[in-house]
């Protein structure tokens, strides 16, 4: 750690909780100082001290175009000059609800809020509104943001440390979620078999990326959506990481298959505050004003969140995505060739441009399967790939970003850092 990052980190432990203004900034779980990130450019940040990295963490999920993209800059810099949060709907809010609308076109109506956390949350909201029922289903590993009835068996910052639920959430909200196994056909139907007509919905983030990358078995998805259409529940999709990241129509469209309503967050607001949430016009228009469900937000909307977002899904032609999917299997492949030669026994899961290095022989199936992961191992790769230059999640449990800006360079110097860490701790 240099000197400058010691000192901020010193102070920043005196003024935030475990130094951090949010968990998965800590890297505590893989037994390292913090970083301090200062600034990025294309698929680099750096330290507080002028050390350059390979970032994979990718400001967790936004920075798809990677880092200080000059068209994003540009039309963040003209949205300022025009001031801050207005107060009213501005032209940007319509033209970004229009573009999104065009990549999903199951979102008939959508609002935008601040966060994905709010966006969930309200998505939610939606859906016992119209049922009239209380019920939630989330998956074991999911991480929906951080709202009290979705704090159960989540993951992100709570799996890295075996957090199973938060405390302070009530334990009336948290007996709303029925928690099952991702990619457990059968458990879903008996969730749904014992409690007929009182599950709202069925919350899913269609490639589970919060306990590690988990990518649906075929039919899972397609059995959610049949079990709650004729339950009468409603499907809702949490995109906040996979929207316009796993293709430009999300995993929807990727999937082939048709939520009521979904979350979105992260890329579209090009790294700037938002979450969104849409879909079917008569579940959306029970949203105040126009109908009974109270949903708002001073900066909902923000004039510059819309120019970075509306900037970002400018730049995301469908042949870019072509781009990054070839690079993400060549990285993949290459680090899965580079552990087997090393000896080590990892499962390198994919889907798109999300990634995890698993160590553990086989990919998980589940949260049950990923979080018997070899932790220790995975920690010891870390150090060495960020004493290499390299910087992944500090976390076994989170996606690696890959971005658009990553060339062929990075992930060969990425492959090579590899080879080295792999090998470390074994004999
Ligand atoms: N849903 C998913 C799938 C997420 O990964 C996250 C954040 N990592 C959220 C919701 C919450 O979004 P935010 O942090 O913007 O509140």
């Amino acid at each position: 750690m240099g000197p400058r990052t010691a000192e901020l980190v010193e102070r920043a432990e005196r003024l935030f909780p475990g130094g951090v203004n949010s968990p998965v900034r800590a890297f505590g779980s893989v037994g390292r100082p913090p970083i301090v990130l200062e600034r990025g450019e294309g698929p680099h940040v750096w330290d507080a001290d002028g050390r350059r990295y390979v970032d994979y963490i990718g400001a967790w999920g936004p920075a798809i175009l990677g880092h200080a993209h000059p068209g994003v800059i540009e039309a963040v810099r003209r949205a300022a000059a025009n001031g801050f949060a207005l107060g009213a709907t501005h032209p940007l809010e319509v033209e970004l609800g229009e573009a999104i609308q065009r990549a999903m076109p199951s979102l008939e109506r959508l609002r935008f809020t601040s966060s994905g956390t709010e966006a969930v949350m309200s998505a939610l909201r939606v859906a016992r509104a119209a049922t009239g029922r209380d019920l939630v289903v989330k998956f074991a590993g999911a991480y929906h943001g951080h709202s009290d009835g979705l704090l159960v068996d989540a993951g992100s910052g709570l799996a890295t440390q075996a957090i199973a639920g938060s405390a302070g959430v009530p334990d009336a909200v948290a007996a709303t979620a029925i928690v099952l196994p991702f990619n457990d056909a059968t458990a879903a139907t008996l969730a749904f078999s014992t409690r007929p007509g009182h599950i709202a919905a069925v919350i899913v983030e269609p490639v589970i990326a919060n306990v590690g990358v988990i990518p649906p078995e075929p039919g899972f998805l397609e059995h959610l959506r049949e079990l709650t259409r004729a339950d009468g529940a409603l499907l809702v999709f949490d995109e906040v990481i996979t929207g316009f990241r796993v293709g430009p129509g999300g995993a929807q469209a990727r999937f082939g298959i048709k939520p009521d309503l979904t979350a979105l967050g992260k890329i579209i607001g090009g790294g700037m505050p938002i979450g969104a949430y849409g879909g079917r016009a008569d579940l959306m228009d029970l949203v105040a004003p126009a109908g009974p469900v109270y949903q708002a937000g001073t900066l909902s909307g923000h004039p510059l969140s819309m120019a970075a977002g509306i900037a970002t899904l400018a730049e995301l032609l469908p042949d870019r995505y072509v781009a990054l999917e070839e690079a993400a299997a060549e990285l993949a492949e290459g680090l899965a060739a580079t552990a087997a030669a090393a000896g080590r026994k990892v499962a390198v899961a994919r889907l798109g441009p999300l990634l995890t290095v698993f160590f553990r022989p086989t990919l998980p199936l589940d949260a049950v399967d990923a979080l018997d992961s070899d932790r220790d191992a995975f920690a010891a790769f870390f150090g060495s790939m960020v004493d290499q230059g390299v910087l992944l999640p500090p976390s076994q449990f989170e996606a690696w970003f890959l971005s658009m800006a990553h060339g062929r360079a990075e992930i060969q110097a990425t492959l090579e850092a590899a080879r080295v860490a792999f090998a470390v701790g074994l004999a």
